[in-house]
């Protein structure tokens, strides 16, 4: 398989890909080296499905998720305007990715997070990063509408995926599967939360089209969590629930554009419940050794309930099939401990560690 060494070398998103990105001479690159992720093999997950199967681990950024492709672009493009401030909501990674950028560029970062709702890894990278952090009484809705009427009226930059840059530097994730491919895949799975990473997606693989890159582009299948599936079901949900915090969102911000990415590609925009969830986590981490955050798990479920489903079962060839692991599974540690066999505690006598052990 033709797979060059992205990383060796590597200049993070905007030197990448910069004649695809709206930078000049001008701008400022504020960067980690972010991008340049691996795309990994999975034998046994492909074994499994009768397909071909990568995974984009995008929980080896800088700060452990996708976010910091688009932050890259969203606190460089702030710096060149001149901003001395950002702001967004999250519901952990944009705000873990936004201190990140934002102590970088040596700016201030606002971040409010749904009280007691998000994952504590990113919390912990939020804080120690020095971001303002607000806990809000409320739900990642409620502090996204904050955040738009803050910086609507206020000299401080939005860094949510509204943010257009967002957008701009995550379509560099498809870039990149196409780079290490030679080819679009025939499909993509991945999670969908606020909607920006499918709309990203989905933007860069059109361009790579349009610019003979890629000859095709992949069907884009998006999976939100049962409980807070606002796109499958078609309206808000407003108390939206599920154990992938990264994904409850009720009212995604991209929710036009993601539904033009599953229609113009031909894909779909379904929900699996949160144990197909856990069941794909655990999988990952023990069928490949992968340990993503449950949210990033929402896309191989919904490849595992397509498959059982039959939806691969008339193809004349062996469909390539992507992935997107959209988080580190060290973001979420609690739910790992949670869902994982619990260690047992054993005098330290090597006769009972080796009768533990069936030596
Ligand atoms: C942000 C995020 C998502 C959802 O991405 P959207 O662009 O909001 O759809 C999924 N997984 C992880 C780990 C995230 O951080």
């Amino acid at each position: 398989m033709h797979q060059p060494a992205v990383r060796a070398g590597w200049r993070g998103v905007i030197e990448e890909y910069r004649r695809f990105l709206p930078v000049s001479e001008q701008t400022p690159v504020v960067t980690m080296l972010e991008g340049g992720t691996p795309l990994i093999e999975a034998p046994r997950l492909s074994e499994r499905v009768g397909a071909k199967v990568w995974l984009k681990f995008e929980g080896l950024n800088p700060t452990c998720s996708f976010k910091d492709r688009g932050m890259t672009m969203a606190i460089s493009k702030a710096v060149e305007e001149g901003s001395k401030a950002v702001i967004c909501a999250s519901t952990g990674n944009t705000s873990a990715s936004a201190a990140a950028y934002s102590a970088r560029a040596g700016i201030k970062c606002v971040v409010l997070i749904p009280e007691g709702a998000i994952a504590l890894g990113k919390l912990s990278q939020a804080m120690i990063h020095g971001a303002q952090v607000l806990q809000i009484k409320g739900n990642f809705d409620d502090a996204l509408e904050l955040v738009k009427e803050i910086s609507g009226k206020y000299p401080i930059t939005l860094v949510n995926s509204l943010n257009p840059y967002r957008i701009e530097g995550q379509k560099s994730g498809a870039f990149e599967i196409v780079d290490a491919l030679g080819e679009a895949p025939d499909y993509q799975f991945m999670p969908v939360g606020n909607a920006g990473n499918i709309t990203a997606y989905w933007k860069g693989y059109k361009e790579y089209n349009e610019k003979g890159k890629a000859k095709t582009r992949p069907k884009m299948m998006g999976f939100q969590a049962e409980g807070s599936a606002p796109i499958v079901l078609g309206h808000p949900v407003k108390d939206p629930k599920t154990l992938a915090t990264a994904i409850k969102i009720g009212n995604p911000a991209s929710w036009k554009q993601a539904e033009a990415a599953r229609d113009e590609s031909g894909g779909v925009i379904d929900m699996v419940s949160d144990d197909e969830i856990v069941v794909a986590y655990k999988m990952l981490a023990k069928m490949e050794g992968v340990f993503c955050e449950p949210a990033s798990a929402a896309g191989v479920a919904g490849l595992k309930k397509y498959i059982e489903k039959g939806y691969f079962a008339n193809q004349s060839s062996v469909p390539k099939v992507v992935c997107i692991l959209t988080g580190h599974g060290l973001k979420d540690p609690d739910r790992a401990i949670k869902v994982a066999i619990q260690p047992k505690v054993v005098e330290a006598k090597i006769d009972l560690i080796k009768k533990e052990i069936g030596l």
